[in-house]
């Protein structure tokens, strides 16, 4: 499946449309790095760091990080070493220059990215999300009737008893949604304008969502 240029799939989509849940299943089946910022974000907020402690007060507010402190994040994971076959950003790009400067990074490289919009209606994103609960510990995200740990409430590969992500509460799922729509939503249009955009309806089951996206690739 893979052509000798790097492949770079771009996940766009409201939060809770099944970004992440993607990434994971294509991570599997292309041998690609997963790289989600919303991740990166908290890994640097367990692990206490300068950049973890300027998020967090975005994070947690469902406000947008900094374009600056995000892309200086990002622009350092790619280069790393796994990157150089390709990846998929899951939760970047979320504005307009984010956009635009990932779009020059690729363009010095030759590599078009394949970008996939998610689609999904705002109350189904809401119950998804009410049911979405992580490790404290190792950052893995499960979905209490989807994608349910082995053992209610446990991880199932650091045994942590599993947490709701604060910005995952109503009140802050309304308020990212807005800021989506604000924020992110015209990237639609600057990848439609493109011809890079493919859009899937994320309604339907993880399995056939998935199965829609390998068709594109
Ligand atoms: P996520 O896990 O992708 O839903 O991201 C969680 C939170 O991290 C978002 O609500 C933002 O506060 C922040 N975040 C993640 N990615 C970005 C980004 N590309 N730009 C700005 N903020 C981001």
């Amino acid at each position: 499946m893979h052509t000798s240029s790097p492949l770079v799939i771009i996940l766009l989509g409201a939060p809770g449309s099944g970004k992440g849940t993607q990434a994971t299943l294509l991570k599997e089946q292309l041998n690609l790095p997963h790289i989600s910022t919303g991740d990166l974000l908290r890994q640097h907020i367990r692990h206490k760091t300068t950049t973890g402690a300027l998020a967090q007060q975005f994070i947690d507010q469902g406000q947008l990080v900094p374009d600056d402190l995000i892309m200086d994040m990002l622009f350092t994971r790619l280069q790393e070493s796994d990157c150089a076959k390709g990846y998929i950003l899951d939760g970047f790009p979320r504005t307009l220059p984010q956009a635009q400067k990932l779009e020059t990074f690729l363009t010095a490289l030759s590599i078009r990215p394949l970008v996939i919009n998610l689609s999904l209606s705002d109350s189904i994103i809401i119950e998804r999300l009410s049911l979405r609960v992580s490790c404290p510990q190792c950052g893995k995200p499960y979905h209490l009737l989807y994608a349910p740990p082995v053992k209610p409430h446990v991880c199932d590969s650091c045994s942590q008893t599993l947490t709701q992500r604060l910005d995952d509460s109503k009140e802050i799922v309304l308020k990212r949604l807005q800021v989506y729509q604000k924020q992110t939503a015209p990237l639609i249009d600057f990848y439609h304008n493109r011809n890079q955009l493919h859009a899937v309806d994320c309604s339907a089951s993880k399995e056939e969502v998935f199965a829609k996206i390998l068709s594109l690739l």
